[in-house]
């Protein structure tokens, strides 16, 4: 095999309750790459098709992220990567995270597969690096097992493979409007009561039961932010009117996609998830603002080879 065709897809970190350690995987949307071997070592980006990013290896974070892996094992032929770009960066659904996840999934197919999926993230994790100055895995774990993932811990790397509920569904809406990672971590406090992280570990602890026994209520009770989403939701235009038309057209929970603009909602079937889209879109539309709205099944195998 010389060249192989993925389906890198867009990822929803945070899920409200689990800041910096839940991830969940989509299905519908995400970016296209191409990675091929070539007889000139290293890697080369040639191609980016829908996005203005940068081709140099260094700073675009599929190169940054394929190098961290090309260092711990020697390739005998070098790599070029074309990146056909459907997610927008700076979005808060895992722009940066598919790019950097699709690099080295696509690489270690063509080596035959030296390092596992769970492995990867590690090299993956160097790219988001590169895009927020911090190496986390909320987004590439998500990107690379697919599901739901638990980061438990990040140094040492111990990620969980969460089961997904057969008919849970994802209802993510973007408005166009740029919120920077940098701008929406600065509103953060770095420190919380200790009556608030009770209520959030209690939270965090209940969707994952929840995940596990297919429990949608309790998902739905447990998916509640009460540290992050109160100083941020303030940055994204309309939050609080499409959280609640979530709520009115049936979704289980509501909160911020990643670091935003982005806006998801969960839902029990596909009918309900796209009565939520509607609903969200007539607030966008009344509002005026431009946005793109994603309907999708929780996509239990991560990246796919097309
Ligand atoms: P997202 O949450 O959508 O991934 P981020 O703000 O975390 O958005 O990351 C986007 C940042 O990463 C932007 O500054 C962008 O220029 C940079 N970047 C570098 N290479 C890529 C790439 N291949 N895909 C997406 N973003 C990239």
């Amino acid at each position: 095999m010389n060249e192989i065709k993925l389906f890198c897809p867009a990822t929803i970190a945070n899920l409200s309750c689990g800041f910096d350690v839940l991830g969940l995987c989509l299905e519908t949307a995400g970016d296209e790459m191409i990675v091929r071997k070539s007889t000139e070592k290293g890697v080369r980006i040639i191609k980016i098709d829908g996005a203005d990013l940068p081709l140099e290896t260094e700073k675009n974070v599929a190169g940054v992220a394929a190098l961290a892996m090309l260092e711990q094992i020697d390739s005998p032929f070098g790599f070029e990567i074309e990146i056909y770009k459907r997610i927008k960066a700076g979005s808060g659904i895992g722009s940066s995270a598919a790019s950097s996840a699709g690099a080295v999934f696509g690489i270690n197919e063509l080596l035959d597969n030296p390092f596992t999926r769970k492995e990867l993230v590690l090299f993956a994790m160097q790219g988001e690096k590169l895009a927020s100055g911090n190496a986390h895995a909320d987004n590439v774990a998500p990107a690379l097992l697919g599901g739901f993932t638990l980061v438990r811990s990040s140094s040492p790397l111990d990620i969980v493979k969460i089961p997904s509920p057969i008919d849970l569904y994802a209802t993510v809406v973007h408005p166009q409007i740029e919120l920077k990672t940098s701008d929406a971590r600065s509103v953060l406090k770095q420190t919380v009561s200790l009556k608030s992280a009770i209520t959030q570990w209690g939270n965090v602890g209940g969707l994952v039961a929840g995940l596990y026994t297919q429990d949608y209520e309790l998902i739905g009770r447990s998916l509640h932010d009460e540290i992050v989403e109160p100083l941020r939701s303030v940055l994204i235009p309309g939050f609080d009117l499409i959280k609640k038309s979530a709520y009115t057209n049936g979704a289980l929970g509501s909160g911020i996609s990643g670091s935003g603009p982005s806006i998801f909602a969960l839902s029990k079937g596909l009918e309900t998830a796209n009565a939520v889209a509607k609903g969200m879109s007539k607030v966008y539309d009344e509002m005026n603002l431009p946005y793109e709205i994603h309907v999708s099944k929780v996509n239990d195998e991560g990246i796919k080879i097309i």
